[in-house]
């Protein structure tokens, strides 16, 4: 199988955001050390090697026999959920294990008409097309996929106002995997298409270990279990970022430790890093704390929140929040975001609720 993608479609979003990370020194790091061929590198090819999400592969599978059994493409698939728990690759395993070809792009990278025309155009039977954040599809790209999805064909007009006629052109079946951390943004008839939706779930700390250990045989990094585990517990519940803090401590193991990481290690890095024992950093305390301290621990709307912070909405909601919210230490509701009795706890203060006022 070969990846076949272009650079500045693929990776379109995470340039802009770099952009203003160097501007911003709290951003998420997560975007600051965004490096494509370190991840493309320790990237998973199979579902031997794709830890977790047991349901999502086993129901992979049988989609996958089913489509070589009957000889068809697969179904146009979305995958959903918070960035780096394994949209992409799991898109390359399911091209890997077709034996076909994949195409990556992002929305942002299809502006015009002819960027996804082109794409599909470039298509050959059975390869699949992915689309990383694909609610941020303009309506046009979005018109010209619905024929292209159902049909496998392209309208196009030709001629002028009223002597303008329709063709269709018929392209080669394609499969479209579409990935997005919004999938309440998607149109409801884009969604429709696909015809199969699934959610991501973050990875427990044992799945982490797991990815923490795999990456550390490739990266050949001298790791124990416990320094494993501590890694994985500091992750988020996201490979990604257990692969970015493995590389991180093992930096540190090298240059102040004899080389092999334990836990003792792994926890005095990680705290050098300012990560604490939940996996937030500075960002995501700086986050709590805001609420708190100038907002009573809210309900404060997110624009206020991202304003305050320096940061941009979408990495508030679509970096920061999914985490918090899971965790437990965030609220979402219709007024705005809270901060959880826990969330107080975790910063060290005492929940509103356990407060006593003397009047
Ligand atoms: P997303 O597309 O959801 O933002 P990616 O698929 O790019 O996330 O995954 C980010 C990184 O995390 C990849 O480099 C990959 O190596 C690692 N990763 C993701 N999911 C898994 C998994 N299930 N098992 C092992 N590594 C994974």
């Amino acid at each position: 199988m070969a990846i076949i993608s272009d650079d500045n479609l693929q990776f379109g979003k995470e340039k802009k955001t770099v952009n203003s990370a160097v501007k911003n020194p709290n951003i998420k790091s997560e975007f600051i050390e965004y490096d494509k061929t370190f991840e493309n590198s320790i990237r998973p090819k199979s579902f031997a090697d794709y830890i977790g999400q047991s349901e999502l592969k086993e129901t992979l599978k049988v989609i996958l026999e089913a489509a070589k059994k009957r000889g068809k493409p697969l179904d146009h698939m979305l995958f959903y959920g918070p960035p780096g728990l394994g949209k992409t690759t799991i898109a390359g395993v399911i091209a890997s294990q077709m034996g076909v070809e994949i195409k990556i792009t992002s929305a942002p990278a299809l502006e015009r008409p002819r960027d996804i025309i082109g794409i599909l155009m470039s298509l050959k039977g059975g390869e699949i097309l992915f689309i990383d954040e694909i609610h941020r599809l303009n309506r046009v790209a979005e018109e010209i996929l619905y024929p292209a999805m159902e049909d496998f064909s392209l309208d196009m007009t030709t001629g002028k106002s009223q002597t303008a006629k329709t063709l269709r052109v018929p392209i080669p079946k394609f499969t479209l995997i579409g990935a997005t951390t919004k999938a309440g943004e998607l149109s409801a008839p884009l969604r429709d298409r696909f015809g199969m939706l699934h959610r991501l779930e973050f990875y427990s700390t044992e799945e982490l270990s797991q990815v923490v250990e795999r990456t550390a045989k490739i990266l050949e990094i001298e790791i124990t279990k416990e320094g494993s585990k501590a890694i994985a517990k500091r992750s988020r519940g996201t490979p990604r970022i257990a692969n970015r803090l493995i590389k991180r401590v093992s930096d540190f193991a090298i240059v102040k430790y004899d080389g092999i990481i334990d836990e003792k290690i792994a926890n005095e890095s990680l705290d050098i890093l300012k990560i604490d024992e939940f996996g937030l950093d500075t960002t995501d305390r700086a986050l709590l704390n805001l609420i708190i301290n100038k907002y009573d621990g809210g309900p404060v709307g997110v624009e206020t929140i991202a304003a305050a912070l320096s940061e941009d909405t979408r990495t508030i909601e679509e970096v920061c929040e999914p985490y918090l919210l899971q965790a437990g230490l965030l609220q979402r509701t219709p007024r705005g975001r809270k901060v959880s009795p826990e969330g107080y706890r975790h910063l060290g203060y005492k929940p509103p609720s356990e407060q006593t006022t003397l009047f």
